[in-house]
């Protein structure tokens, strides 16, 4: 469906349905940059804060972090296709209790299962996949066991599907952001999550400014499963909602500042605005990678060697 509508050569863009109309047009200001110096990140209390990207912290320049949270879901594999065919890694950040359909909830048979090909799909073809809890709960809200159960959970079931072929997950984004976006948490909620995550990943969250807004709204005609009678992509407000994500995104990319856009596959208006998004960052001169190629940045080649399983043999004796 139109892509073209947004942004054909020579064509104006049109009236975005933002507050400030400009902001959209001609060249982006972004009103928010982060540093591109990976030793210039803000000093944090390490008894809150466990490694991770937050706001405030370094991102490369011209370089763009494509991540999809709540997968999989109807829309992944069409997703995948679009990465394939622009070559462009992303993350997906997963669940694996389906929230939305209680019949699906704790069978055996849930999102992961369900979807098992377009996981396999997603680790052949190079994307990074990162931990999202298994049933997307607030940690800030849950004891260090439930914790436990919501990663491990996780872990395990995709386990479960890719056998093999399963990554080790190092990227986790907790549910909201919580408890480190928002200053609403206390100090011994993220203490207690910090204790929780430090020691089975990184911590991810997205870049202020880039998200791309999709779970803010339901468009009409949009919803997370093609089968649904409400499923009816092309209607008016459908349209325009692929368009403020657009423009919201687009607003941010100078050429030069980097970014972690956050955005739902569980969301098909993302996925109609994936192309169009993904050449016109390209035409202004990004790049793109994974949250793994982030951490390395950051962090060094050797930013997982400290999640790197126990040696399962005891060394030969001398
Ligand atoms: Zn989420």
């Amino acid at each position: 469906m139109g892509a073209s509508l947004f942004l054909e050569a020579n064509t104006p863009i049109p009236a975005p349905i933002s507050q400030d109309p400009q902001a959209s047009r001609g060249p982006a200001i972004a009103p928010y940059r982060s540093p591109g110096d990976p030793a210039a990140a803000p000093l944090r209390d390490v008894r809150y804060w466990p490694q991770g990207y937050y706001p405030g912290d370094p991102i490369p320049e011209r370089t763009i972090y494509l991540t999809f949270d709540d997968g999989p879901c109807d829309f992944t594999a069409q997703v995948l296709d679009i990465l394939k065919d622009e070559d462009v890694h992303a993350t997906f950040f997963m669940n694996s209790y389906d929230k939305d359909d209680p019949f699906h909830a704790d069978t055996g048979k849930n999102l992961l299962f369900r979807y098992a090909d377009v996981l396999k799909r997603m680790v052949d073809e190079g994307h990074a996949i990162g931990n999202h809890t298994y049933s997307h709960r607030d940690l800030a809200s849950l004891s260090p066991r439930q914790i436990d159960f919501q990663l491990d959970t996780l872990q395990r079931q995709l386990t479960e599907v890719l056998g093999d072929k399963t990554p080790r997950i190092y990227l986790i984004r907790p549910p909201f952001g919580s408890p480190w976006l928002g200053n609403w948490n206390t100090g011994e909620q993220r203490e207690k999550v910090r204790v929780a995550l430090e020691n089975r990943g990184i911590v991810m969250l997205w870049t202020p400014g880039w998200d791309s807004s999709d779970s803010a709204d339901w468009a009409k005609g949009e919803w997370y499963n093609a089968s649904a009678k409400r499923y009816d992509p092309g209607s008016p407000s459908y349209e325009l909602k692929m368009q403020r994500e657009v423009n919201r995104i687009l607003r941010r990319a100078d050429g030069t500042a980097g970014g972690i856009i956050l955005m739902h596959d569980t969301h098909p208006t993302s996925r109609d605005v994936l192309k169009l998004l993904i050449e016109e960052l390209k035409r202004r001169g990004y790049g793109f990678g994974t949250l793994e190629d982030y951490a390395r940045w950051r962090w060094g080649p050797n930013a997982f060697d400290r999640f790197a399983p126990e040696p399962s043999e005891a060394p030969p004796e001398k």
